[in-house]
């Protein structure tokens, strides 16, 4: 897969690749990511990329013209163009997916008071929103959404499945998770979770799964694909019940239940 990043501040974005698992799904050759310079698709002396707004108004807006000329230059036959933008989509773990089986993404990070309405309609294939708040630019959002794609990318993640079993990939929120020591400033690890019982592991993880989600993104329940018994589950935390009456995590971590 390959993606290209347009922006005014290649400086904002390379640190970032350059760390972790972008640096490394770039050395292991899963994605080709490029950081392109806007400025160099600009013409004239100054290589100006903003003009003033017509119909007044303060601030600047990005021209369309180095735009244009940017995708000319970066696009492939399967390239998909993507403008940040918060009035976009807003982009989640399903369009994070569905983005990771396009070959070639370009992505369009806008600055100031944003981008000539033209480069919405008539180039970008779409517009993504990170979520319901302005940022300064398109840096930031074109980083979360290369991050969130790349992971999803086969070998990109270093335990096998990692991503099946992340918040969302169920279309829930995850499980709560624990590592050593088993008790820590007399805070214990749920007890079920070192009990080798695999079925009863499963099931605890399922009902705090369910219970996460219903107490902070009940939303997701909507679209989850619930099955009886996880309704019968949420059935009882609506009657007042809690995760540790349907599955108890067991003696020790008992009385610390998610919340
Ligand atoms: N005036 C615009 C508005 O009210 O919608 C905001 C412009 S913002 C300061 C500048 C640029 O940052 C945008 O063109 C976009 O590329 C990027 N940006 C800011 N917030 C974003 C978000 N939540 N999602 C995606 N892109 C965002």
């Amino acid at each position: 897969m390959r993606i290209d990043i347009v922006t005014l501040f290649p400086g904002m974005v390379e640190p970032v690749l350059g760390a972790s698992m972008l640096a490394r799904a770039r050395a292991r050759g899963l994605v080709d990511i490029r950081v392109v310079n806007l400025r160099e698709y600009a013409v004239g002396k100054h290589r100006v990329t903003d003009d003033y707004q017509f119909g007044g108004g303060g601030g600047m807006v990005l021209k369309p013209e180095p735009l244009f000329a940017a995708v000319a230059a970066l696009r492939t036959e399967d390239a998909r163009v993507v403008l940040l933008d918060p009035r976009g989509r807003v982009f989640t773990q399903n369009a994070a997916r569905e983005l990771a089986r396009e070959s070639h993404l370009i992505l369009l990070a806008g600055r100031y008071e944003g981008v000539d309405e033209r480069v919405a309609e008539h180039l970008a294939d779409e517009t993504l929103s990170i979520g319901d708040y302005v940022l300064t630019g398109g840096e930031i959002p074109a980083l979360a959404v290369t991050d969130a794609v790349t992971r999803l990318l086969p070998g990109a993640l270093g335990a096998e499945g990692a991503a099946e079993r992340e918040s969302f990939a169920s279309g829930l929120l995850e499980p709560p998770q624990y590592t050593r020591p088993e008790e820590f400033e007399d805070l214990h690890v749920p007890a079920v979770l070192l009990s080798g019982d695999h079925a009863r592991i499963g099931r605890w993880r399922r009902v705090q799964a369910l219970w996460r989600t219903w107490r902070a993104r009940p939303d997701l329940l909507e679209t989850a694909g619930l099955g009886s018994e996880d309704e019968t589950v949420i059935e009882r935390f609506r009657r007042g019940e809690t995760p540790e009456d349907i599955e108890p995590s067991g003696h020790h971590g008992a009385a610390r239940e998610a919340t």
